[in-house]
């Protein structure tokens, strides 16, 4: 999930500057998916999905291990584009390079999953006979926030924003930054298992009946006096500090020790501020600057004595300015959307409304004749620039070895495997494309039988202080097309839940390490792990409100995205470059006959990027 509010976009303006997993040989691999019939439908098999058995394999080998096929057999006619990588901004790529070279350009796009869409994947139930949808990864829209390109490419592909903001709630938190959510506080560090809705974020801007939501997160009394204090702006904790230098002491103090040594605060009460911070960077309170946690939402902007213009920007004329439109599968629609307008044998319809309920037909994403396609469950573990005219992308599928040539190649995957990938790639490149780090996540969408219990809290999304998943809400209730979703307590619904692995680190630990660690620990976790995880935290949540996790739970789909957001540089790790010479600028300049796309390219981890990294690399090769 991200999702960043809107006080981001002036705090980074102007108005500042006035004040291991064992590699397994070769030969061994094998895939959890093959085939691609009739019944092949991957939005529908539960279990452990995203970085699923068999899409892993080969990857981990050539990166951890070195270790390649030794021959590959050639396939196919020369195509004018490969992609590497199906998730939105591959996939994107082949959309733009089609629409600008014409409807006959050969285009092949790999990927090593199961599925299409990378992060934007769609996860699919049925219950009771009625299906029920989740994200499986990337959930919003930020309309709001989009380049004039990528908010073409999304019209042109049939997405109409208005429809789709109007097709949710208006008290539904992840599409809407002004809606009440609540905040759950467990037993084990609070002493009593609690959830406490309401309008956290006024409460945290100091608006409203803030004293009285503070008080009743029951704290102790010199934490809640504390809190009260930093929320109200009556004190101005950085007045040692001149204006002129504020911004440089809020870039390079972490909020964590803001907390605690500024305004006093306990570990867990500081806990409190935590999830939402996580929830956009993927690191805790700790890893960030006071300026990124205030930018994610977190409470103290009118306590740093700045001037009213930073701390009370001017509303917007239109007061769902800042809404963001969201499809019931999250992003995945996007994705799907645009594997129809590239393949259009996979799916009746033209609208983003029948595209909602549409079982696509998987059989039709690979044939012959198709002047597009899509290639599932092949990693490319070799791209090489054959002379002046032709690039070889060889790949691995299940046990076997193949080659296809391009007359030009984009990379849509991660930047940290493109080294690996590119073998003659200058070793300056190569350096720069492997500084940053993936962010990991685990997202889980928990199909339930009846919502009766969690209709009770009063609310729809949850912030979960110290808990192992620290977002917990109802999958999208959008109703678009013939899709809707029951809010009748008896009927079944799906929760999705977000899990951020890295783990609190120490002072030496940069967010890149922190991330690395994380990502061990996901490749490490077991279904049954996240399965018990689950049980116990909705037990913890709504057990008091008559949940029964034997009875309720119906199914269980992990996301284990191991390889999950962009890196997006920090305030306390990382350098602040000239422009054009940061490492993902440097990394991404075009290769021979190969472009360099996907959202880590961009150093930003939304759709935005994906899609502005896509218009980019076809600009480099659309010629
Ligand atoms: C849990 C989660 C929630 C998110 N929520 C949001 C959100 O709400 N809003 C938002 O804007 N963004 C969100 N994001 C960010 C998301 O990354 C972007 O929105 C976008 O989907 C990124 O697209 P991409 O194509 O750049 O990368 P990816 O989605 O990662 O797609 C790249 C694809 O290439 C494949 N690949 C990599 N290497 C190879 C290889 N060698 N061979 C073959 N295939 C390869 C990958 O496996 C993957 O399938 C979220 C991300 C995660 C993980």
């Amino acid at each position: 999930m991200k999702h960043k509010i809107t006080r981001r976009d002036f705090l980074n303006g102007a108005a500042l500057s006035v004040a291991a997993t064992a590699i397994a040989p070769y030969s061994s691999f094998s895939i959890g998916n093959t085939g691609n019939g009739k019944d092949y439908y991957p939005p529908t098999l539960t279990g452990m999905r995203g970085s699923h058995k068999g899409s892993f394999e080969a990857a981990h080998a050539l990166v951890m291990g070195g270790q390649r096929p030794n021959e590959y057999e050639p396939v196919d006619n020369i195509y004018d584009l490969v992609v590497v990588g199906g998730g939105i901004s591959g996939l994107a790529a082949a959309y733009l390079y089609k629409e600008q070279m014409g409807p006959d350009v050969k285009i092949l796009v790999l990927d090593n999953h199961d599925d299409f869409g990378g992060h934007a994947k769609r996860n699919e139930f049925e219950s009771s006979g009625k299906m029920l949808l989740g994200p499986g990864g990337s959930l919003n829209l930020e309309q709001f926030n989009l380049s004039p390109a990528a908010d073409q490419l999304l019209k042109d592909i049939g997405i109409e924003f208005k429809t789709l903001q109007d097709a949710g709630p208006d008290d539904y938190a992840l599409t809407n930054p002004e809606a009440p959510f609540g905040i759950y506080l467990s037993k084990d560090l609070y002493g009593k298992d609690t959830i406490i809705s309401g309008d956290w974020q006024s409460t945290w801007s100091g608006d409203g009946s803030y004293e009285a939501m503070i008080k009743s997160l029951s704290l102790p009394e010199s934490d809640t006096n504390k809190l009260i204090t930093l929320v109200s702006g009556e004190q101005d904790y950085l007045s040692d500090i001149p204006l002129a230098d504020k911004e440089t002491y809020m870039r390079r103090t972490s909020y964590a020790n803001f907390l605690y040594e500024r305004v006093g605060l306990t570990k867990k009460a500081a806990k409190v501020t935590e999830p939402w911070v996580r929830a956009i960077w993927g690191v805790g309170i700790k890893s960030v600057s006071i300026m990124e946690a205030l930018d994610s939402g977190a409470p103290g902007l009118n306590a740093m004595g700045l001037p009213d213009s930073v701390t009370q920007p001017e509303a917007p004329e239109n007061p769902n300015a800042y809404r963001t439109p969201m499809f019931p599968d999250g992003n995945a629609s996007v994705a799907r959307l645009l594997v129809r307008k590239l393949i259009p044998q996979v799916a009746k319809g033209n609208s983003m409304e029948d595209l909602i309920t549409s079982r696509f037909n998987y059989s039709q994403l690979d044939l012959d004749d198709s002047p597009v396609r899509v290639r599932l469950n092949s990693t490319a573990v070799n791209v090489v620039n054959r002379d002046k005219e032709l690039v070889d992308i060889s790949y691995v599928s299940g046990r076997r070895a193949f080659k296809v040539t391009g007359r030009n190649c984009i990379l849509a995957g991660y930047n940290g495997m493109i080294p690996h990938l590119c073998p003659d790639m200058p070793e300056m490149q190569k350096q720069n494309l492997a500084y940053g780090s993936k962010v990991p996540f685990v997202s889980a969408n928990v199909l339930l039988k009846t919502s009766a219990a969690m209709r009770k809290s009063g609310t729809s999304l949850y912030q979960c202080c110290n808990e192992f998943f620290e977002l917990v809400t109802d999958a999208p209730p959008v109703d678009l097309g013939d899709y809707s979703v029951s809010t009748n307590s008896g009927d079944p619904m799906v929760m999705y839940m977000l899990h951020m692995p890295a783990p609190e680190g120490d002072d030496n630990q940069s967010g890149r390490d922190l991330c690395r660690l994380g990502r061990h620990k996901i490749m490490a976790s077991t279904f049954a792990d996240y399965e018990r995880e689950i049980r116990q935290q909705l037990i913890g949540m709504f057990g008091t409100n008559g949940f029964d996790a034997d009875r309720d739970i119906e199914a269980i789909t992990i996301n284990r995205w191991s390889h999950g957001y962009a890196y997006e540089y920090m305030d306390l790790h990382d350098p602040q470059w000239e422009p054009g010479q940061a490492p993902h600028e440097l990394g991404r300049q075009p290769f021979g006959r190969i472009s360099i796309a996907n959202s880590d390219s961009e150093a930003y981890a939304y759709v935005q990027a994906a899609i502005d990294a896509a218009v980019r690399a076809v600009g480099e090769r659309a010629k």
